[in-house]
C-alpha cells in the first residue's frame, strides 16, 4: 500500500515516515520551506524501505494534479505539510490562509476525482480547544474562536475534511489533535530542526545549552498554576507517530466513509519549571533561565484525555517524559557533533 505524507521532510513527518516505511511504500512531497533536503538522507539512512521524495509545493493546483497522476496507487494520505508558527501567523495571515488552506483543498480536489477508497489522516492540534472549560481535554471539548490565524487554519481544515467525508463514499478520514510532540528518534539522525530561533520550549532547551542561544526565558510564572509555569501534555514525537499509524491501521478497516477527531497526548501535564527540572536529570545538564514576561496567546494548562485513542485506535505512548527530554538533547548533540 502506498502512503502520501505532505510535509513528510518535517518534524513530525520525518518520524512518522521513519515507522510507516516498516509497513507501506512511502511518498513524500513537500516544498521544503521549512525543512532540509539533508533531512531526506537522514531519513532513508533509518528507513525500513526507501523513501521516495517529490518537490511539490501543494498550493499549486497542477504540481499537486501532477504528483497525483504518477502515484495514482495511493491509498493513504497523511496531511502534515502546513505553516506552524503561531507569531508568524498574526503578522501574516494571509500567508497561513492561504498556504495551509488551498494545500487541502487542492489535495481534496484531486481525492474527489478518484474512484477508490482512500483514507486522510490530518495533522491537527490541541490549539483548537482554546482555554480549556475542563481539564484533562476531551474531544467533546467545544472548538472556540481562534487566538490566531494559525489555530483558525485547523479549524477550517478540520470543517473543509468533515465537509468533504460526508460527500465523498470513498473518503475516511481522521483529524489527530496534536498535544505538545517533543523529542527525537533514538537514533539521533532525525529530530526538531527548526530554521531560525526556535519558538517552542525544548528547541529552545537543548539549543541554549548547546551553547547556540542565549540563556531560556521562561514566559511568565504567575499563571494559576501549582508553581505558577504553564503546564502543557508533552508526547514523544514517536509515540504521536505510532498513532498516525494506527488511524491509518482503523481507517483501513472501516467499511463506509467517516470522519472523526481524537486527541493525541500522554494525559499527563508538566509545568515548564517541572521539564527544566526532568531535563537536567536526565541529561545531567544545567539549564540557565530567567522569568520573562507572560507571551500572548499561551493558556495557563492543558492536557489530554487521551481514552478514547488508547480504546478505539489501541494505541498508548511508550516513552518517558525523561526519554523524551534525552532524545532531545541525543539529536541535539549529534546535529551538532558535540561529544
Ligand atoms: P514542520 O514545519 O517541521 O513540517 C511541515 C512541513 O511541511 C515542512 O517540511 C514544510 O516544508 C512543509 N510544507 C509547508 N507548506 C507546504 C506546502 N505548501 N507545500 C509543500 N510542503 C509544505 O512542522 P511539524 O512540527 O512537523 O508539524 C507538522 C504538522 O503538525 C503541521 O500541520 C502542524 O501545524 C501540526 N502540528 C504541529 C505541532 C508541533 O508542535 N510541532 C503541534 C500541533 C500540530
Ligand atoms: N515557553 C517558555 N520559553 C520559551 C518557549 C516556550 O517559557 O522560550 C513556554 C510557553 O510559554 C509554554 C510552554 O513553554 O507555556 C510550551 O510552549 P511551546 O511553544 O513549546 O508549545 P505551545 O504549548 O505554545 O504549543
Amino acid at each position: 500500500m502506498k502512503v502520501l505524507v505532505t510535509g513528510g521532510l518535517g518534524y513530525i513527518g520525518s518520524h512518522t515516515c521513519v515507522e510507516l516505511s516498516k509497513k507501506y511504500s512511502v511518498v513524500i512531497a513537500d516544498n521544503l520551506i521549512n525543512s532540509k533536503i539533508e533531512v531526506l538522507e537522514r531519513l532513508n539512512s533509518i528507513a525500513h524501505s526507501k523513501v521516495i521524495f517529490e518537490k511539490i509545493d501543494l498550493r499549486n493546483k497542477k504540481e499537486v494534479a501532477f504528483l497525483f497522476e504518477k502515484h495514482g496507487d495511493i491509498s493513504g494520505i497523511i496531511h502534515f505539510a502546513a505553516l506552524k508558527a503561531v507569531g508568524e501567523s498574526v503578522e501574516k495571515p494571509l500567508l497561513y490562509y492561504e498556504n495551509n488552506i488551498n494545500s487541502l483543498l487542492n489535495i481534496l480536489e484531486q481525492v474527489q476525482q478518484r474512484n477508490s477508497k482512500i483514507n486522510f489522516i490530518f495533522s491537527s492540534s490541541c490549539t483548537v480547544y482554546g482555554q480549556p472549560i475542563k481539564l484533562p481535554i476531551t474531544e467533546e471539548e467545544p472548538v472556540k474562536k481562534a487566538f490566531s490565524p494559525y489555530g483558525e487554519t485547523k479549524q477550517i481544515c478540520e470543517n473543509i475534511l468533515s465537509a468533504s467525508s460526508k460527500l465523498n463514499k470513498y473518503l475516511r478520514s481522521i483529524s489527530l489533535r496534536y498535544f505538545n510532540p517533543i523529542g527525537a528518534h533514538e537514533s539521533a539522525m532525525i529530530g526538531e530542526l527548526p530554521l531560525g530561533k526556535p519558538q517552542n520550549l525544548i528547541p529552545y532547551i537543548t539549543q541554549s545549552v548547546a551553547g547556540v542561544r542565549e540563556k531560556l526565558t521562561i514566559f511568565g510564572d504567575d499563571y494559576d498554576t501549582p508553581d505558577g509555569t504553564c503546564i502543557r501534555d508533552y508526547i514523544h514525537v514517536t509515540d504521536l507517530a505510532d498513532a498516525h499509524i494506527k488511524a491509518l491501521e482503523y481507517l483501513i478497516e472501516k467499511e463506509f466513509s467517516t470522519n472523526e477527531v481524537f486527541n493525541i497526548g500522554t494525559g499527563k501535564g508538566t509545568s515548564v519549571l517541572e521539564i527544566i527540572n526532568a531535563f537536567e536529570s536526565s541529561t545531567g545538564k544545567k539549564i540557565s533561565y530567567k522569568i520573562g514576561k507572560r507571551r500572548k496567546g499561551d493558556v495557563d494548562a492543558t492536557y489530554a484525555d487521551n481514552k478514547k485513542a488508547l480504546k478505539s485506535l489501541s494505541w498508548s505512548p511508550k516513552y518517558s517524559l525523561e526519554q523524551a527530554l534525552e532524545s532531545a538533547w541525543n539529536w541535539e548533540k549529534n546535529y551538532r557533533k558535540i561529544k
